[in-house]
């Protein structure tokens, strides 16, 4: 990307050099040369966006709480709400929460209130 941007610059430095000594020929050449950069650069940019939305919603799904912590690609969701074996007299609940991918279980505690 450093690499494209520095061509990129570097273009439109002899661009700028130009004189009229310059064949059309040339100006044309560099022209195209410069659209290829841009296209390339453009390209270049897409594919990073790209990888920015994938890493994005994988924190989403990382801090969401969801995310299973054995397999960190499925995601957890409850199955059970039962009465908390201890603190159920306080009114808290005990969730079981499964993995879609790796099946693992595990169960918290949820205070509702
Ligand atoms: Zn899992």
């Amino acid at each position: 990307m450093t690499s494209m941007l520095t061509d990129l610059a570097d273009g439109i430095r002899r661009l700028q050099k130009l004189n009229k000594d310059m064949s059309e020929l040339e100006l044309r050449e560099e022209a195209l040369n410069l659209r290829q950069l841009l296209v390339d650069a453009r390209e270049a940019l897409s594919a990073k966006d790209t990888e920015i939305q994938a890493l994005k919603d994988k924190i989403d799904r990382i801090e969401s709480g969801d995310a299973c912590p054995l397999c960190r690609a499925g995601r957890l969701s409850i199955t059970a709400i039962n009465e908390h074996p201890v603190f159920g007299v306080f009114g808290h609940q005990e969730h079981t929460l499964k993995c879609s991918k790796c099946g693992h279980t595990e169960t918290r505690k949820v205070d509702p209130k």
